[in-house]
């Protein structure tokens, strides 16, 4: 295998054949193919695109770049569910105990916030002892005590793509529709799962902003699946404003809760409704999602559901008290209110001039290396639809440090756009693929 002449054949519109992919990604994650001629490779990728065939065979090669996970051991389907990413995007910390405790094997690899996204592990750490690392046969045995584990990537899982996702970083070839199906499958691959969900956002908040690019990314992670033999389901969601009130580690696990205990707002419920539902009919738990869905309710009106997130937080080193009483969770110091600056309806939320501002107040982190705060975020007084009153509050700001607070405010008041009628409500989801 010469790398220059893949490189150049994949630039000319020719295509690469399975051995070949294998041997340039084994030979980068070895070090033997440079940085600078797999730069060149993505940037081509870019312009020329993958077939199916040399899809698979990428991502086959960098999920078997590291250790696949074998969780055989543990009866049942394993299901997890993958979000593209958004902001206020709680539907982890809620999903996983609901399925799990309707019986859902969970083994969900999850990842920190960069940029305007918030990131799980993040959320998770917010609760006091909560441990995301850990060695495998311990995951191995809490996927199987408990029906869910959720742990940060190891070095181990995919380590291909976290070369690769960082040179595309740097190479402006992150937004290419192959590059991102394949990192993500991968990774998602390498768990050891049998199915898996899809949540695929679309709009102000998402990587996707048209429901064309959703479907897309959609149909060729589908394609992926279904060439290494999973069963895959994609919803396509809405991120056209922030999911749910609230925008922040801690106090975003403060919603999840109450999420379980059924009392969280609708936008956010019903997502994680219908993704719960989706979870338990790739998990052989309900025929159907009408079923699933009836499921769900009797856990979250018995309380087993909030049993089994403090059940979960208690084998992953977490203050179940905490969830008991989640005035323990950190709370900021500081609250202050951004007005409205005239009276009418919520139109807009920019959601990811939202998740920039929360990034800038210390929620989120701009490099991986950056310190976050769990404390700090926003709570959304008004939603879109919503009445509003000249200076009645838009977002009420919880911070610690007012460097920056000025500027947060400034940033917020510009996301929020009040119009004289309120905009028709649209859906949370979108689309159903599979
Ligand atoms: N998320 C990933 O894991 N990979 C990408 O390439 C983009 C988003």
């Amino acid at each position: 295998m010469r790398p220059y002449e893949l490189i150049k054949r994949k630039r000319d519109g020719g295509s690469l054949d399975a051995d070949d992919i294998r041997l340039f990604i084994e030979g980068y994650t070895e070090g033997d193919v440079t940085d600078y001629q797999m730069s060149a490779m993505c940037m081509a990728v870019f312009f020329r695109g993958l077939d199916p065939v040399e899809l698979t065979a990428w991502t086959r090669a960098m999920l078997e770049s590291g250790d696949v996970l074998d969780l055989s051991d543990t009866p049942g389907v394993k299901v997890d569910k993958h979000s593209t990413g958004g902001v206020g995007d709680k539907v982890s910390l809620s999903l996983a105990p609901l399925a799990a405790a309707c019986g859902v094997v969970v083994p969900m690899v999850s990842g920190r916030g960069l940029g305007h996204t918030g990131g799980t592990l993040d959320k998770l750490e917010s609760i006091p002892g909560f441990e995301v690392d850990m060695p495998v046969a311990e995951y191995r045995r809490l996927v199987k005590e408990v029906g869910a584990c959720l742990i940060g990537q190891t070095s181990r899982l995919a380590p291909a793509d976290k070369k690769l996702y960082a040179l595309r970083d740097v190479t402006a070839t992150v937004d290419c529709l192959p590059l991102i199906a394949s990192s993500i499958m991968s990774k998602k691959l390498a768990e050891g799962i049998d199915a898996l969900l899809l949540d695929v956002k679309v709009g102000s908040g998402a990587f996707m902003k048209s429901i064309e690019e959703a479907r897309a990314l959609a149909g060729t992670m589908i394609g992926i699946g279904k060439e290494m033999g999973k069963r895959v389901v994609a919803l396509i969601t809405n991120m056209d404003e922030p999911l749910g009130r609230t925008v922040g580690n801690a106090l975003e696990v403060v919603e999840a809760v109450e999420m379980l205990r059924g009392r969280a707002p609708a936008d956010y419920t019903e997502l994680t409704l219908a993704l719960t539902a989706e979870m338990l009919v790739l998990g052989e738990k309900a025929p159907n999602v009408e079923a699933a869905r009836a499921e769900l309710e009797k856990v979250i009106a018995s309380g087993a559901a909030e049993a089994k997130l403090k059940e979960l937080v208690v084998a992953q080193g977490g203050d179940a008290a905490a969830i008991e009483d989640l005035s323990r969770l950190p709370r900021a110091q500081h609250t202050v209110a951004v007005l409205a600056e005239r009276s009418g309806f919520v139109t807009r939320i920019d959601s990811e001039a939202i998740g920039l501002a929360a990034m800038a107040l210390g929620a989120g982190r701009e490099r991986t290396t950056d310190a976050i705060d769990p404390a700090v975020g926003f709570f959304l007084d008004r939603k879109v639809g919503e009445a509003v009153k000249a200076s009645e509050p838009l977002v009420t700001v919880h911070y610690n440090d007012d460097t920056c607070l000025e500027e947060v405010k400034r940033r917020v008041l510009a996301a929020y756009s009040v119009g004289d009628a309120a905009p028709l409500a649209r859906p949370i989801v979108v689309e159903r693929l599979e």
